[in-house]
């Protein structure tokens, strides 16, 4: 089983991230992804220094991967309501302070849907968040998921991705998130040309930009534009593909978050087949 895997799953905030550490640690992870608050928004729970001290510790004594934190699904930068979008800059804003406290991790965030106003309108929005929200001092570093193009998601492809990045001023400050359910159902055929998708996410992007993968496999075949995540190996991706994308060269040290349909023992199951089939 190999420990050199940077592995993890989505783990609840509520007792704090010493509580994450101590059950990412029993499920043999060695990184996580967390909602800063609940999924759906709202107000975020109170950090606790003594609490961040200790994680930082733990982290550092496990060797830990950077953590990919993900803002809550009700974030949407883009809505043509102008109260929806003032909400998602000061709860990113708010997500960006709070990261400090735990320093050098990713940060994930969906784009947006920029329902029927189009798609130029909505990067624009988008942009307009970042270059508010961004500051020349963070050391969290802001990654956009990569979207399976279901409704009016903006994110579909590399080159909406590739627009957003160009108009941001501090764009140091950002990188994509993988998500592989979400590429392959927006017609990214991860499974019989992983080299050429990446190869096209480098000449559009950039792979020096990608951070991070949401390892999921997809209820869906290739460009079904639906996002229904499914385990790893029970669904269209399958098992030889998933394990072709966590050894690829390309791929292979970045941290990879599991966001499958299940409970803590089933991720540490998939854990442990994804470390059992990692080439060291
Ligand atoms: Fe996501
Ligand atoms: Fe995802
Ligand atoms: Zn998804």
């Amino acid at each position: 089983m190999s420990m050199k895997l940077k592995i993890g799953c989505h783990l609840s905030f509520s007792q704090g991230y010493v509580d994450m550490a101590n059950t990412a640690i029993e499920i043999n992870a060695n990184t996580f992804a967390f909602f800063t608050r609940n999924p759906r928004g709202g107000s975020a729970k109170a950090i606790k220094r003594e609490d961040v001290d200790s994680f930082l510790e733990m982290a550092e004594r496990h060797d830990f991967a950077k953590l990919v934190a993900h803002s809550p699904y009700t974030l949407n930068a883009c809505s043509a309501d102008p109260s929806i979008r003032d909400f998602a800059i000061r709860t990113m804003s708010e997500d960006l302070e709070r990261m400090e406290y735990t320093p050098n991790n990713y940060y994930n965030f969906h784009p947006g849907s920029h329902v029927k106003q189009g798609v130029e309108i909505g990067i624009d929005f988008i942009c307009q968040m970042l270059n508010t929200v961004l500051k020349a001092n963070q050391t969290t570093i802001v990654l956009l998921e990569t979207m399976s193009g279901k409704g009016s998601e903006v994110g579909r492809t590399f080159e909406e991705l590739k627009q957003i990045i160009d108009r941001v001023e501090l764009n140091k400050k950002l990188g994509v998130c993988f998500d592989t359910c979400h590429v392959w159902d927006a017609g990214y055929d991860i499974v019989n040309n992983l080299d050429g998708v990446l190869e096209e996410f480098d000449k559009i992007i950039g792979i020096d930009r990608l951070k991070a993968i949401h390892l999921n496999d997809s209820k869906n075949p290739c460009s079904a534009h639906k996002d229904r995540h499914e385990l790893i190996g029970m669904g269209h991706i399958g098992n030889d593909a998933i394990i072709r994308i966590i050894n690829h060269p390309k791929l292979r040290d970045l941290p990879f978050i599991l966001e499958t349909p299940n409970n803590l023992d089933g991720y540490a199951k998939e854990i442990k087949f994804l470390r059992n089939n990692y080439n060291e």
